[in-house]
């Protein structure tokens, strides 16, 4: 899509325009256990994910999301559901973005009290944050349930209080749904309808494969059509998995223009030696290493002397088995023959490690 979002500021964070998107996450720690909450927005933070999302319950909690907002780095996000109060309270912490779900904070003027403190900040966002699970009655009724029309006019009700009514502009919305097609088809009907920055993804995806693939697919679209401003991978999963997941989306999409990719054959009939044990140990050292952090290298570990030496060749760093022997390649030529598969992947690793300077 050709229409771009118009530019918000979140703390010292510009999102959207030609801004590129910014992956962000949730911590599952309650803020009752405040020590356990700053390891886990540092680790985030570590990770290279300066944006971050708690969730606040009660009034009690207000002290711990202050101390955890003075604590990150980054920009911290209050979520916030039913109780305007948390937000009102949350704006006197130094969070940098406020989520809410206005259907169902108790009507416009709770709406407007929260907007109205918030335009006293001028790098406060807020996020307009629909979800196919909390619509408004009047709505679910028209449209007969949560469907991507559903969340569209809910979105754009919004929006349109926020910007016609409230004259507030420093915000960005959401309209989520666990089902794939539903929030594609609203993402892309909010931007042809509005330039509100959209924060995109697939909300309740599930665990391990299924959320994973869910999450891909939905979010290939939503790249490819770029309507993405930020994103959030939920898994049922901790965030280490979520901010890896989503790396290797922006990765894959061609958003990120460093970090490691990993070619590596299906295998077949003709693989040589052990190439599943190989590829799978790259794999754990780029998570460790954590591979979004360090330039662009193309590194490829192929499975026989067919297919291999020509993907191996293209890569940056490869190396192709053959029978109890490898080719070891470096920017399209072979460097070196190898007598042992294992001597070769070792090898291989090292000029990893050497390139990315790792000790
Ligand atoms: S590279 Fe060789 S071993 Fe791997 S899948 Fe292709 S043909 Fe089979």
């Amino acid at each position: 899509m050709d229409k771009t979002s118009r530019v918000i500021h979140l703390g010292c964070y510009k999102i959207g325009g030609d801004n590129p998107p910014q992956l962000q996450t949730m911590i599952t720690t309650p803020l009752s256990d405040i020590k356990k909450a700053k390891d886990e927005v540092m680790r985030v933070w570590e990770m290279g994910c300066p944006i971050v999302r708690s969730a606040i319950r009660s009034i009690s909690e207000l002290d711990a999301l202050a101390e955890l907002a003075d604590h990150f780095p980054g920009a911290l996000i209050a979520d916030i559901h039913y109780d305007y109060r948390l937000a009102l309270g949350a704006l006197d912490t130094k969070v940098k973005g406020i989520r809410i779900n206005p259907g169902n904070i108790g009507g416009e003027e709770r709406v407007r009290a929260i907007v109205e403190k918030a335009k006293l900040q001028k790098d406060v966002a807020i996020r307009i944050g629909v979800n196919a699970g909390s619509l408004e009655e009047d709505i679910l009724k028209k449209y007969g349930g949560p469907t991507g029309e559903a969340l569209v006019e809910s979105t754009l009700r919004w929006t349109n209080f926020f910007e016609k009514e409230l004259n507030f502009f420093n915000f960005k919305v959401s309209a989520k749904s666990s089902s794939v097609t539903e929030s594609v088809k609203a993402c892309l009907a909010i931007r042809k309808a509005s330039d509100v920055p959209i924060h995109a993804g697939i909300t309740e995806a599930g665990g391990g494969r299924a959320g994973i693939i869910k999450s891909s697919a939905g979010m290939a679209i939503l790249f490819h059509h770029n309507v993405v401003d930020t994103f959030r991978v939920s898994l049922t999963a901790p965030v280490e998995e979520e901010l890896r997941v989503g790396f290797q989306i922006l990765k894959s999409m061609g958003r990120l223009n460093a970090g490691g990719e990993i070619i590596s054959c299906p295998t077949c009939g003709r693989t040589h030696g052990a190439l599943f044990a190989f590829a799978h140990e790259l794999e754990e050292l780029f998570d460790k290493w954590q591979w979004w952090k360090y330039p662009s290298l193309k590194v490829a570990v192929m499975g026989c002397e067919v297919n291999g030496p020509g993907e191996a060749r293209d890569a940056d760093i490869g190396m192709a088995l053959g029978h109890g022997t490898a080719l070891y390649f470096e920017d399209g030529d072979v460097v070196k023959r190898f007598s042992s598969h294992r001597e070769a992947f070792d090898f291989l690793v090292l000029a990893v490690k050497n390139r990315w300077n790792i000790l």
